[in-house]
């Protein structure tokens, strides 16, 4: 830390994100990317993008939104895109936190609430997950605080059914509920329908996982008029141009190739379930994931040694380090030949070395 680092953060401590390793020739499950490759349509007009990026990007990202409007049944007044959700996700924090208004989130989930929370000096609460790691929306109910919920969940991978949420939503009708539905497209029931009933609600997705372009960054929240007009005061107050050029011209192309979007999202399901039963089959537990992802224990191996036997097979999978977390790992669902590598690889670990 340098002597000029404000007295503001000098007790923050940054989120961590998963390894991003420089050389390819290993498998990599372990940050929720997807395996297949952008839609060939995103991929092109991305590239005619490129020849104008020296001009500013539009900052209200006019055809994208008018397409997502479209898709997503919403308002384009009701839709704003980000730098990735990450972003969404900080502008609610600053937006609809303060001291006077905490966070509540789940003790268990994404890791970044807590940062942001502590970047904007917003008071946080962490409600327990039930022992089988679910959501207790009891909660939840009129607790009168700003609340973040990723559902499906993660890293559990679990999801409420949409009456649920809209129980919590209801049931805070004077403060905010995000949504955050980064892995909604796998097998979550999405809340956006929900926006029109309910003026506190907002909804983010992303594009990083189900639409390949976790490298472009590009991710949205959904809400009433009202919520968006907020959410681009702070926006037009920090980086009118955060989104850039390519990718707003990917974000769009990958939302006209719906039936590209479809097949890989029954594909992950395919590959989930296929992974899942072979898992099983050797012992694994693991709660019901409608993810991209698996979130799996092994009741005769230790869950750092796994993760570091699967790395040395050049498998790369993610190990949370903490005391609830530690004896599980959490597995991208890749293609069904990653996944069939992964699974003899494990079989061979258990042979080897039952611990
Ligand atoms: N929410 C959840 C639950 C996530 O796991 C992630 C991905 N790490 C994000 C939001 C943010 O994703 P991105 O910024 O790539 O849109």
């Amino acid at each position: 830390m340098s002597r000029f680092f404000s007295s503001r953060y000098q007790n923050l401590t940054p989120y961590t994100p998963g390894e991003q390793p420089k050389v390819l020739d290993l498998i990599k499950l372990n940050t929720n990317e997807s395996p297949f490759p952008p839609s060939p349509m995103a991929i092109r007009r991305a590239a005619e993008a490129a020849e104008s990026l020296q001009l500013y990007s539009d900052p209200e990202c006019t055809d994208l939104v008018a397409r997502a409007a479209q898709v997503f049944g919403v308002e384009p007044e009701e839709i704003l895109f980000t730098n990735g959700s990450d972003e969404i996700l900080n502008f609610a924090f600053m937006a609809f936190c303060d001291e006077n208004t905490p966070a509540v989130f789940p003790d268990i989930t994404y890791g970044f609430y807590k940062v942001f929370a502590a970047l904007n000096n917003i008071p946080y609460e962490e409600i327990p997950l039930r022992e089988d790691f679910s959501v207790c929306v009891e909660d939840y109910l009129g607790i009168n605080k700003t609340i973040f919920i990723a559902n499906p969940n993660a890293p559990t991978g679990i999801a409420l059914p949409l009456s649920e949420i809209e129980r919590i939503v209801a049931s805070n009708p004077n403060h905010v509920v995000v949504v955050d539905e980064a892995y909604v497209d796998f097998g979550g029931e999405s809340a956006l329908s929900l926006i029109h009933k309910y003026d506190n609600l907002l909804v983010t997705q992303t594009f990083s996982k189900s639409r390949s372009l976790a490298g472009g960054r590009l991710g949205f929240g959904a809400g009433s008029k009202a919520l968006i007009r907020d959410l681009n005061t702070i926006k037009y107050s920090t980086n009118p141009y955060n989104v850039n050029r390519m990718t707003m011209a990917a974000g769009l192309g990958a939302l006209e190739d719906a039936a590209y979007f479809a097949e890989n999202c029954q594909v992950i399901r395919e590959n989930r379930e296929w992974t899942a039963k072979s898992l099983q089959e050797m012992g694994f537990i693991m709660p019901d994931s409608k993810t991209n992802f698996l979130f799996v224990k092994h009741p005769d191996l230790d869950g750092g040694a796994l993760y570091r036997q699967l790395k040395e097979r050049r498998i790369l999978v993610r190990h949370f380090d903490t005391p609830k977390l530690k004896d599980y790992n959490r597995i991208t669902i890749g293609t069904k030949e990653q996944m069939k590598a992964l699974v003899a690889a494990i079989g061979e670990i258990l042979q080897e070395s039952p611990l």
